[in-house]
């Protein structure tokens, strides 16, 4: 590891003037961070500790929740509010990683924490995200865990966070604070693309922090879950997830839906076809299987990710059938 600088910040101005002094990195619960480090794959000249921001889960008043960054997983997943009118998130959370790991990590880290692309990790591959304009190993290598939606020729990776998908089926917001001010960006919109630049991850600007997420007032979220589909049981990156919130007419009429899958492109995706295709129709496997097909009908699999095409499109139909109590 290379030698760096290390300050703890009190409060997010404390960090702010911290990073703009050192050009530092912010550091999380460290379980991403610290792991790039050690490979050699970041190698940040100053950090600072940004644990000591808020860590509340905090009542808005249009009736939503207003979670600090450095809020843990754990305490986020434990949180009675958010088990109870927001069981999709609690279940993202603890469908992720160990109990070890979501008692460290923190909000604004997982928000932020980089692909598991095995080029990224290996400094002896060539990859455009660690290195730009140095190629891509992965489009033609081992692409079991890629993209099949919205990837680009340069970068094929997915962003591999859980409780992400399911503030983008929230439609949280996250609350950023930096040298130019305050502002808040749907959670849709934090995340790129990776079209021609894919180390470009965020739309972060250069010394934003992550302050908190707000999560809206939505009824309907009580009738939402998550299933994440992966290659072992528990300690393992979805190979496709899927967040739902669904909202019913007395008749079974779909009145709302709000779908996110994870495990399928460089951002968590929000399955607006498949939504666009629910509203209106009568909640049931015919409907749901539609659903499935419109959001995947421009899927691009690669020569090792076929398979998740259709492990999407049942993901999909049996989350949905989960939450209307049929089988799919
Ligand atoms: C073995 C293993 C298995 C895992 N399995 C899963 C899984 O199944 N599902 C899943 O979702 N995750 C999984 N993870 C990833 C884990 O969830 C993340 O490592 C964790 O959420 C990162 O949070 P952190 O606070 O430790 O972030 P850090 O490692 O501290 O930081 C991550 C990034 O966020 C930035 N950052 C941190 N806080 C802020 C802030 N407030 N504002 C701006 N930037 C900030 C840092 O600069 C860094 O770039 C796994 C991790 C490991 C090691
Ligand atoms: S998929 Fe992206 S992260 Fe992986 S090797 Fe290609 S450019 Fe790098």
């Amino acid at each position: 590891m290379t030698p760096f600088q290390f300050q703890r910040a009190a409060d997010a101005a404390d960090a702010l003037q911290a990073a703009g002094a050192f050009g530092a990195k912010y550091l999380g619960g460290g379980t991403n961070l610290v792991d790039l480090m050690r490979e050699g794959i970041e190698r940040p000249a100053a950090l600072v500790d940004v644990t000591g921001l808020s860590d509340k889960i905090e009542e808005r008043a249009d009736g939503g929740l207003m979670i600090g960054a450095a809020t843990r997983n754990t305490a986020l997943a434990e949180n009675r509010a958010v088990r109870e009118r927001y069981p999709v998130l609690a279940r993202a959370i603890l469908a992720g990683a160990s109990g070890q790991i979501r008692n460290m990590a923190t909000v604004g880290g997982n928000i932020l924490q980089r692909t598991r692309c095995t080029y990224f990790y290996d400094e002896a591959a060539r990859c455009n995200k660690r290195r730009p304009g140095t190629g891509c190993d992965a489009r033609e290598g081992f692409n079991r865990i890629h993209a099949i939606l919205g990837a680009s020729p340069a970068c094929v990776a997915t962003h591999p966070s859980d409780m992400c998908v399911a503030l983008a089926a929230l439609g949280a917001l996250v609350r950023l604070e930096g040298p130019e001010g305050v502002r808040t960006l749907p959670i849709v919109d934090l995340h790129r693309l990776p079209g021609e630049r894919p180390d470009l991850e965020t739309e972060l600007r250069p010394g934003e922090l992550i302050t908190g997420v707000e999560l809206p007032a939505l009824a309907s979220a009580r009738r939402s879950t998550y299933r994440k589909v992966r290659d072992r049981a528990s300690y393992a990156f979805a190979l496709v997830s899927v967040a739902a919130v669904l909202d019913l007419e007395a008749d079974g009429t779909v009145r709302d839906v709000r779908l996110a899958l994870g495990g399928v492109a460089h951002k968590p995706w929000r399955a607006t076809r498949a939504e666009s295709a629910l509203r209106g129709a009568r909640a049931g496997s015919e409907a749901f299987r539609m659903a499935a097909d419109a959001e995947l009908a421009e899927a691009q699999p690669l020569s090792g990710n076929a398979f998740k095409v259709e492990l999407a499109r049942r993901a999909i139909v049996a989350t949905l059938s989960d939450l209307t109590g049929d089988r799919a």
